[in-house]
C-alpha cells in the first residue's frame, strides 16, 4: 500500500537540499498558505510543490511510476481525481496572490542535475 502524502518524504529532501546549495532560503510546509506548499522562498514570491506521481496524477504518458492498479481500479481513481481537482483549484488560488508556482514531480528527482537546473531557470524568471 501506497502512503498518503507525507512530509519529509525522499523527493522532498532531494529538492530541498538542491535548493540549499543555489544558496536559497525558504520554510517548509507554510500552513498559512493555500494546500500548505512543501517549500515556501517568501523573498522572491516563489512555492514549490513535490507531488508524488502516484497521488497527484501524473502523466502516465511521461511517467512510469504512475500505475493504477486493476483491483479497486474505480476506488482509486475517484481519490485520484479528488486530489487533481484540489491541486488545481490550490495552483489558481496561489497564482492570483501573485506567487510563482513549480511543481516537481516525485520520478524527476531522481535526476539532481535537471532539477538544478530546473530551478534554476525557475528563481531567473
Ligand atoms: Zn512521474
Amino acid at each position: 500500500m501506497r502512503r498518503i502524502k507525507s512530509k519529509d518524504t525522499k523527493p522532498e529532501k532531494t529538492v530541498r537540499s538542491i535548493a540549499h546549495s543555489l544558496g536559497l532560503r525558504f520554510r517548509l510546509h507554510d500552513k498559512s498558505l493555500p494546500g500548505s506548499p512543501d517549500l515556501v522562498f517568501k523573498r522572491y514570491k516563489r512555492i514549490i510543490f513535490v507531488h508524488g506521481c502516484f497521488w497527484h496524477n501524473h502523466d502516465s504518458q511521461i511517467c512510469k511510476r504512475n500505475h493504477i492498479s486493476k483491483t479497486n481500479k474505480k476506488y482509486w481513481s475517484e481519490k485520484i481525481e479528488k486530489n487533481q481537482e484540489r491541486d488545481k483549484k490550490i495552483l489558481e488560488i496561489l497564482l492570483s496572490m501573485g506567487w510563482f508556482v513549480l511543481v516537481i514531480w516525485e520520478c524527476e528527482t531522481s535526476d539532481c542535475e535537471k532539477i538544478k537546473a530546473k530551478l534554476q531557470s525557475f528563481f531567473d524568471q
